[in-house]
């Protein structure tokens, strides 16, 4: 059976192609801006602009014909609404036009579940870091459930807001965990973990605030910012980890592409006797192929949608799933 999943929650318009269990494409084309940050309205365009591109290089790169496409599943939320309507739309029509079943998923659950199918993780704790998302995800008696999550900001924002108020551009993610690898001295930040939940606004505040006194680095803020924080997800991801009796730690999101993030979390892991499974770049970041292969995994469950039921959730919890 073929699937063919849509991903359009935030910046990324992804189309990825899954056969049973083997990923044969996964395409994706982001919205990016060089300042400021997302703008809806202009985010959707770029989706409109570019859907009908990514769905043939996804099919080209798979080596099949749409009509070989047995079913199709898109991001139904959480996400931007302007943005999660494009993939509904795009998902909706390609099933009138095939006359094959159509199914909504959820965005934060599909990096649960590609991690699954991509690692060798059979019952993960997932540090579920990207943009707008930071919350620790498990399934656990008998659903999924959320152990621990961001007040305020997502993780991935709070990054790119960082960066771009010290003139880095946007994403800035990737350029701080460069930059972060220059610093020598640790700046001691707010630390703001509140029982299983985080919060990251005070700490961005914090860190303009020692910007703008030109008392330190760059590098050395970024160094700082990266160690502080990074330790706060992963004392939760701990805490989950135990609490849940489970083994295992995956990383999935946007910001699980960084390098020290990484490093934490391997040396964490280590040291509890657990287990960490961390993915492809192209598998951490929003993608098509997690979304397919969780359609696949809901159709073989027995779920069926009507058109009509595949408005857009862009409130959708991982909890209500
Ligand atoms: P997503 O929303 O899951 O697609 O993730 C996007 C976020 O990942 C953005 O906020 C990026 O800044 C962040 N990101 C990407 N690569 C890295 C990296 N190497 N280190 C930290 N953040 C990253
Ligand atoms: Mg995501």
């Amino acid at each position: 059976m073929i699937c063919l999943g849509i991903e359009s929650t935030a910046h990324t318009f992804g189309v990825g192609i899954v056969k049973d269990k083997k990923v044969l494409a996964n395409v994706i084309d982001s919205y990016t801006t060089k300042s400021g940050g997302i703008i809806p309205v202009n985010a959707a365009e770029h989706h409109i602009e570019i859907c009908d591109k990514v769905i043939q290089d996804a099919l080209e790169r798979a080596g099949i014909k749409l009509k070989e496409i047995n079913l199709i599943s898109f991001s139904q939320g959480p996400g931007i609404g302007h943005c999660l309507r494009i993939g509904a739309m795009v998902a909706r029509s390609l099933s009138l036009m095939l006359n094959k079943p159509v199914i909504g998923v959820n965005h934060c659950i599909a990096h649960l579940e590609i991690g699954k199918l991509l690692t060798k993780a059979n019952d993960p704790v997932l540090l579920y870091v990207s943009g707008a998302n930071t919350q620790i995800i498990a399934f656990d008696g008998g659903k999924y459930r959320i152990f621990g999550e961001t007040l305020d900001i997502g993780v991935g924002n709070f990054l790119d807001a960082f960066a771009r108020y010290i003139g880095l551009g946007f994403p800035g993610g990737p350029k701080l965990d460069k930059l972060a690898k220059e610093g020598k001295n640790f700046i001691e930040l707010p630390y703001v973990v509140k029982g299983m939940d985080m919060s990251f606004g005070g700490i961005l505040t914090n860190l303009k605030q020692k910007f703008n006194s030109k008392k330190y680095t760059n590098a050395d803020l970024a160094y700082s910012m990266q160690e502080t924080v990074f330790a706060m997800l992963l004392e939760v991801s701990e805490r989950a980890i135990y609490h849940c009796n489970k083994k295992e730690l995956l990383l999935g999101g946007g910001v699980a592409c960084n390098s020290r993030l990484q490093e934490m979390a391997k040396t964490m892991c280590k040291e509890n006797g657990s287990k960490c499974f961390i993915l492809e770049n192209q598998f951490n970041l929003d993608n098509g192929a997690m979304i397919a292969w969780l359609g696949l995994k809901e159709y073989k469950e027995g779920k069926k949608q009507n058109i009509k039921d595949t408005g857009i959730r862009p409130y959708w919890r991982t909890d209500e799933v």
